[in-house]
């Protein structure tokens, strides 16, 4: 049985799909693998321990099979293509990590929650998509697109033309009294997956689907304070935050106080589509009550609970005492 902390960590998709493999099922298995093999060091150390996964990779590649398949197989929504990322990237982690904990004789259980998560549908996301995803377009095929389907395509970076969907704040996870309930009842859970399957509510009250992809940084903060978790983790390629990232005077930051990571914020350090939500997610935690967030890659989670890597960023109170 584990202990009654709990610690909820965060990682994209990529760590299941890395950019220079063809991301083959075999190739995401071993991945997963891996992931779970260095997941353990949370669990040796007594946390229950939630994961939240992102799906960029993946529900590009489901949204590329619907494409290729239209002629056949009419296709499916956006929301409907996040939950299918959640079914099979849930099912390839929630093996791995049974397998994992058996090897090393925990009786743990582990359970994939598909996990509905609200937004706003009148979001200003909706009104402006921004995130790209799936597949590349040629500039005709993108043009059809945009009449047929009233997709909204932009050219992404001299590559080609794709889709850009919006990208609403996650308001409220659906399924969250469920998760909860899973674990206190000492379920290893997966959740939130890809930031969740965007749901609204009707005029009547009742959900909706809603084509977005909700970012797992937002919704993994979200869940952290909503299951009171005593550490949030987000997992990235890179080991520390940095000031002045890339540049001849960057600055890696080891421990920093909320405030002080909303003034680098404010100061622009982390940019919107990459750090900038994870810094932001932190954020948001340790303001509604969290003790430590911490932001580093899978070869230093070990170091970083040790407390000698990653960054960690605490409440003023906790850095005091
Ligand atoms: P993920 O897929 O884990 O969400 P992202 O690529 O979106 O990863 O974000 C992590 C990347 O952010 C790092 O690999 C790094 O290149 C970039 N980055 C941008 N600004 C910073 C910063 N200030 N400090 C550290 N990394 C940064
Ligand atoms: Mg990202």
């Amino acid at each position: 049985m584990q202990g009654n902390k709990i610690a909820l960590i965060a990682f994209g998709g990529n760590a299941l799909l890395k950019e220079t493999e063809r991301g083959t099922q075999g190739e995401q298995l071993k991945n997963a693998e891996k992931a779970c093999r260095v997941l353990m060091q949370i669990i040796k150390r007594g946390y229950k321990l939630v994961i939240v996964h992102g799906n960029g990779p993946q529900v590009g590649n489901i949204l590329i099979q619907m494409e290729e398949a239209v002629t056949k197989i009419p296709p499916f929504s956006l929301d409907t293509c996040v939950a299918m990322s959640q079914g099979s990237m849930g099912y390839m982690l929630e093996r791995a990590m049974r397998n994992q904990l058996r090897k090393e004789k925990q009786s743990y259980e582990v359970l994939t929650v598909i996990t509905e998560v609200s937004v706003d549908e009148k979001d200003e996301a909706f009104k402006k998509p921004t995130k790209p995803v799936g597949p590349f377009f040629t500039r005709y095929r993108s043009s059809m697109l945009q009449k047929e389907k009233k997709w909204v395509m932009v050219e992404d970076s001299g590559r080609g033309y794709r889709r850009v969907v919006p990208s609403p704040r996650p308001v409220e996870i659906v399924n969250l009294d469920a998760i909860i309930k899973l674990i206190d009842q000492d379920f290893l859970v997966i959740a939130c997956g890809g930031g969740g399957i965007p749901v609204f509510k009707n005029a009547q009250g009742l959900y909706e689907g809603i084509e977005a992809v909700i970012d797992k940084d937002y919704t993994s903060a979200l869940l952290a304070s909503a299951i009171n978790a005593e550490l949030f983790i987000i997992l990235t390629n890179v080991e520390r935050v940095a000031l002045n990232y890339g540049k001849p005077d960057q600055q890696w930051l080891n421990v920093v106080t909320v405030d002080e990571m909303k003034t680098y914020y404010k100061e622009k350090h982390f940019p919107a589509g990459s750090m900038g939500p994870k810094v932001e997610a932190a954020i948001a935690y340790i303001e509604r009550g969290g003790k430590e967030a911490i932001i580093t890659s899978a070869d230093k989670l070990k170091e970083a609970l040790d407390g000698t890597s990653g960054t960690r960023i605490l409440s003023l109170n906790a850095v005091v005492s």
